[in-house]
């Protein structure tokens, strides 16, 4: 089965005797052992039909054996951690998503040491690749630069030192960029992004191909019982069905309003991978198949003023929705990073992201220009 057929069909087998199109809601904690032959399930915490259908159709995306699934993104990130032990070293990608840089905060008192690094910069890498180096976390693009990492070429000096490659595929989406294809070992995603797409369920999940890793994650699981609600893994789970129809059209948008915001006076820099003068444009056109939704740009003039004067672009954090957003990364996303830090890797004060919606570009373009006049 081709993708698209895979986002419609994988987990959504129809096998009641009332002939349910969508598969029933299963929504009880617990499972009467006699009706159960053989025994599958036992108590929620554990085992979820809804929760097992929406992993299947998760891997499946992937193209991976196993998925499972977290009440957020940031859950999924803290069964991934728990892979580390005191002693550790954790390098990641230098501008990785505020909460996760925030997360990484927390593994002090474990006595887990964290390196930011420069993955665009192999030599930087190699420097900080060391024995002592269990884990490596990319996220790509990042946010809110929209820097793509070279997947391949970081995996293969990772695992030339036997350390495992987790990348955060947020912001592509599998529509867009499957990581395990290029060597990585494990998949995080903020499934709230672009897999639910419409903002209204949190949710998260890691997908790998190891199944002694998935033992260890889902005895993690368990026991830490971060796991999603059987109605929003359902959400999660219809959302799934338009996610290529979605992602190509919030690509076409992020494409008009990358081109207009190129042209206008008010911008004095556009971050897109999709424009041929952006540092990841080549590695993009290789590893992604379109440079996804995610436009930022530096203005001339007030930020503030521009996110007060949007009609269409809700000012709100987040991305990935049907609907468009835009944010300004100094005073929202990024505002937990002290300001030396976030002004050494790239993310000023005059910075906009946008998060391009399905609305008809005409009036998105429209509404951003207006918001950037003078006036
Ligand atoms: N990873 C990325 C790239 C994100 O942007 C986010 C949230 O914005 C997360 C992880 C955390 O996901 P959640 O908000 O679902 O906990």
């Amino acid at each position: 089965m081709k993708f698209d057929t895979r986002l419609v069909h994988v987990g959504q087998e129809i096998e009641s005797s009332e002939g349910d199109v969508v598969p029933p809601l299963h929504v009880s904690v617990s499972y009467d052992r006699r009706a159960q032959d053989p025994v599958r399930h036992f108590y929620g915490r554990g085992e979820n039909p809804t929760r097992a259908a929406l992993e299947r159709c998760l891997a499946s995306l992937e193209e991976a054996r196993f998925a499972l699934v977290y009440s957020s993104g940031q859950a999924a990130g803290v069964a991934a951690l728990s892979l580390l032990e005191p002693g550790d070293r954790l390098l990641a990608s230098d501008d990785v998503y505020g909460g996760t840089r925030t997360l990484f905060g927390l593994l002090g008192r474990y006595g887990i040491q964290v390196e930011h690094v420069d993955f665009g910069d192999p030599a930087a890498l190699d420097r900080a690749l060391g024995p002592d180096v269990r884990l490596v976390w990319i996220e790509t693009p990042t946010n809110p630069l929209v820097k793509v990492t070279d997947l391949a070429d970081v995996c293969r000096r990772c695992h030339a030192v036997g350390v495992l490659v987790l990348v955060d595929n947020t912001f592509a989406s599998p529509a867009l960029q499957q990581p395990l294809r290029h060597g990585a070992d494990i998949v995080l995603h903020s499934t709230t992004k672009f897999l639910a797409g419409h903002s209204d369920v949190l949710g998260g999940a890691l997908v790998y191909d190891d199944p002694e890793l998935h033992s260890r994650l889902l005895d993690h699981r368990t026991t830490t019982g971060a796991v999603p609600g059987a109605l929003d893994c359902f959400l999660v789970h219809r959302g799934l069905k338009t996610l290529s129809l979605r992602v190509a059209r919030q690509v076409a948008n992020a494409e008009k309003l990358a081109a207009a915001l190129r042209c206008s006076p008010a911008v004095c820099a556009v971050y897109y991978p999709g424009l041929p003068e952006h540092p990841s444009y080549s590695v993009a056109c290789r590893q992604m198949a379109a440079p996804g939704s995610i436009v930022t740009f530096a203005c001339r003039g007030d930020p503030e003023r521009v996110l007060a004067r949007t009609r269409l672009f809700v000012c709100a954090v987040s991305l990935g929705g049907v609907r468009s957003l835009i944010e300004r990364p100094a005073t929202m996303t990024h505002r937990p990073i002290p300001r030396s830090e976030r002004l050494a890797i790239g993310v000023t004060d005059d910075l906009i992201r946008l998060s391009a919606g399905i609305e008809d570009p005409t009036d998105l373009v429209e509404d951003l220009l207006a918001a950037l006049a003078p006036g």
